[in-house]
């Protein structure tokens, strides 16, 4: 099974149209990529993003809500995320589940909305620096895994990003054997849940603290499929690097 590689760029809350540039540079520098280019720029950006991007440079959202309409002030839907030229979406990254208290039922929820819209969905899971400390990453993850990701899904449209909470935006990075052994162990239990087609068919990123420096070593442990980079994909400079190293 040849999974295509993806190298995801999440500007959270950062950019604004005079960033669009960056996407130019990425596009120059990866006209004909060996790997799918994503990047999520903030909501308020992405329908700017999507007619800027050339055609192999996908974008996505960071977010959505469960619901396809309604009042719901201040969100976005999967509907609207699609209609403003979004292919993908984050869901459940870590940034909010902790500060929108989002539980692993409000993402499986989403999934099932971005899916239902036809947005291929990116599902964030990871563990404390605590949980790893006390030797429960994998109960963890599997936990996450379980309640975030609903029962009906496709290969081609579920992608899930690995990224332990104490590596985001802090330059900690696990290694590589302890990357090897979640993505193992998510690979497995895809497979077991949902068959060998979507089990190896779904893409795991790995994501916290990916820069150019240190993505080959990554990019080389099994069931790394790319990267969900966050500060190293607010310039092309740095995310170039890390594409190159996929592809
Ligand atoms: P980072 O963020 O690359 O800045 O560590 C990764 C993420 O949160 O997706």
């Amino acid at each position: 099974m040849t999974r295509r590689k993806l190298a995801a760029g999440n500007w959270k809350m950062n950019g604004t149209s005079a960033d669009l540039v960056e996407l130019e540079a990425l596009a120059k520098a990866h006209p004909t990529p060996g790997c799918d280019i994503l990047i999520c720029p903030p909501a308020t950006l992405i329908s700017r993003a999507a007619a800027a991007a050339s055609a192999q440079i996908a974008i996505g959202g960071q977010d959505c809500h469960q619901k396809d309409s309604g009042a719901h002030t201040g969100d976005v839907s999967a509907p609207m995320l699609l209609d403003a030229g979004a292919q993908y979406v984050i869901l459940g990254h870590s940034e909010r589940r902790e500060d929108h208290r989002e539980s692993d039922t409000d993402v499986r929820n989403k999934v099932v909305a971005a899916l239902s819209a036809g947005l291929k969905a990116i599902v964030c899971v990871g563990e404390s620096l605590a949980e790893r400390e006390a030797n429960n990453t994998l109960d963890i993850i599997g936990g996450q895994l379980a309640g975030s990701i609903p029962d009906v899904v496709t290969g081609d449209s579920l992608v899930v990003a690995y990224e332990p909470i104490w590596a985001i935006g802090t330059g900690k990075v696990p290694t590589l054997d302890q990357i090897g052994e979640v993505h193992d162990f998510i690979r497995i239990r895809l497979e077991t849940r949902f068959g060998a087609g979507v089990g190896r068919s779904t893409r795991i990123l790995y994501g916290g603290s990916v820069k150019p420096a240190n993505a080959s070593e990554i990019f080389a442990v099994s069931n790394v499929d790319g990267a969900l980079v966050g500060g190293a994909s607010l310039s092309a400079t740095d995310f170039s690097p890390i594409i190159t190293a996929l592809e």
